[in-house]
């Protein structure tokens, strides 16, 4: 989400003539997009902000700005630790970011000695449909990244976002439509449909049709444009997923074999005490229900340990449950308490040692079976989309049906297509192949996890 923040206000600055250089040293402008889903991603942008504020030694007219989640969760407040930030500003106005920097610069040029920062962390009406057409040109990228909606009703006991992010607002389907039409006629083959809750797409705005959420009816729009060959979206919530969802996956041919299903803990103590609508049961029930409609179902899920009250056995509950579903991978996270949450100030915190060595056993789980189910599809033919070079530029990477990057030895003129590739080896996350032979009969992954 971040990332595609950065991009539309990256895009909007070019419009107004701004250049974007490669190097943080070259720059006039520098601004921090900034997460506070976990202390430490704080820490590190005060820490950051503080480094660079030095450079106005030297270079006084150098603006720096603090934009996303921290700027709306600390706001004036920031100006405490950071008295030089030029600009504060929150997550419902990237938007307002180019005219803001405008100012700032012609009261400079004009002489006019600049004051206080600016801060603007208010709540904008509609501030969800200025969050479009981010990209200019040809696509760069195989993967586009479309936010479909802003903002969390939920009040998990852990989390920021509902501050951080306000309420849910969703865009208008058809602009929706629109825009993922545009970016496929610009080169992009698959689209990431972003939101901070994105199975409640649209429940406010629009009807369900036969039982159909208007969020799978999204879907069905998408799914139907020519040219594009794959949908993923993140991050959805378990409630969401109900017949209609999991029907989708069996009949949506661009929905992968991958679905990032968060669970956050294994104990229906803890699930209920971070106040997640769900039990284990509900969880493995919608986890046999995706398998159902596609047998070859790869999971991924987040999950955090050491949250308030987790006891020994609440913790072997979670590890079994990672046995129970078989996750491709996860994000583990330790519990971080977060000033204004419900969880932050709850008794039975759990010490940070015992929070480490949780993490530490969970991760060294998780490991062994990503490493197992990669192994699996060794001897497969998978179909993978082609995104670039890999990271050393000396081969190419691209995803298959179930979200695995693969590296193998391709054309530059194969980006942005299907093609068949087969596994030889395997790491924990990364398969390593060749191009099969046209015509090679592609081998689901669910023949690989059946052996
Ligand atoms: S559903 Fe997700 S974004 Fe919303 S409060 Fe819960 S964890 Fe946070």
């Amino acid at each position: 989400m971040n990332e595609r923040d950065s991009d539309a206000v990256a895009a909007m600055l070019r419009a107004r003539g701004y250049r974007i250089v490669p190097d943080e040293d070259d720059c006039d402008v520098l601004l921090l997009n900034t997460c506070s889903v976990r202390d430490a991603a704080e820490q590190k942008a005060i820490g950051k902000a503080g480094y660079l504020l030095a450079r106005k030694k030297h270079q006084p007219d150098f603006v720096l700005g603090i934009l996303g989640c921290m700027a709306q969760n600390r706001g004036a407040e920031l100006l405490d630790r950071l008295p030089d930030v030029d600009l504060i500003i929150g997550t419902q106005k990237f938007h307002r970011v180019p005219d803001y920097l405008d100012n700032l610069r012609a009261a400079r040029e004009a002489g006019i000695p600049v004051g206080a920062a600016i801060v603007d962390t208010e709540a904008e009406a509609g501030s969800q449909n200025t969050i479009r057409d981010h990209l200019e040109g040809p696509v760069e990228k195989v993967c586009a990244f479309v936010s479909i909606q802003q903002g969390c009703n939920m009040d998990c006991a852990f989390c920021i976002v509902p501050t951080t992010r306000g309420d849910e607002r969703s865009r208008p389907m058809a602009d929706i439509v629109r825009e993922c039409e545009a970016l496929v006629a610009r080169g992009a083959r698959e689209i990431m449909l972003l939101g901070q809750i994105v199975t409640s797409y649209g429940r406010r705005d629009y009807a369900h049709t036969g039982n159909v959420t208007p969020f799978v009816q999204l879907l069905e729009q998408v799914n139907a444009i020519p040219g594009l060959e794959r949908i993923r979206f993140t991050s959805p919530h378990p409630r969401g997923f109900r017949a209609d969802l999991a029907d989708a996956f069996a009949r949506l041919p661009k929905l992968g074999e991958h679905v990032h299903l968060p669970v956050q803990s294994g104990s229906d103590r803890i699930l209920k005490a971070m106040r997640r609508p769900y039990g284990r049961d509900r969880y493995l029930e919608i986890v046999a229900s995706l398998r159902a409609a596609r047998p070859a179902m790869a999971f991924s899920t987040d999950i955090i340990v050491g949250f308030p009250g987790e006891t020994d056995a609440d913790f072997e509950e979670t590890r079994r449950l990672c046995r129970e579903v078989d996750y491709d991978m996860a994000y583990v996270f330790k519990y971080s308490g977060r000033t204004g949450t419900p969880a932050a100030t709850m008794e039975g915190q759990v010490p940070e040692e015992v929070r480490e060595e949780r993490n530490r056993v969970l991760l060294e789980d998780l490991k062994a079976g990503s490493l197992r189910r990669s192994q699996a599809l060794v001897g497969t033919v998978q179909e993978v989309l082609v995104e670039g070079p890999d990271k050393t530029g000396l081969r190419f990477m691209g995803r298959t049906r179930g979200n695995r990057a693969t590296v193998f030895e391709a054309a530059p003129r194969l980006v942005g297509r299907l093609v068949p590739v087969e596994v030889t080896r395997a790491s924990v996350s990364t398969l390593y192949g060749h191009l099969a032979p046209a015509g090679a009969g592609l081998q689901s992954a669910e023949a690989a996890v059946s052996l």
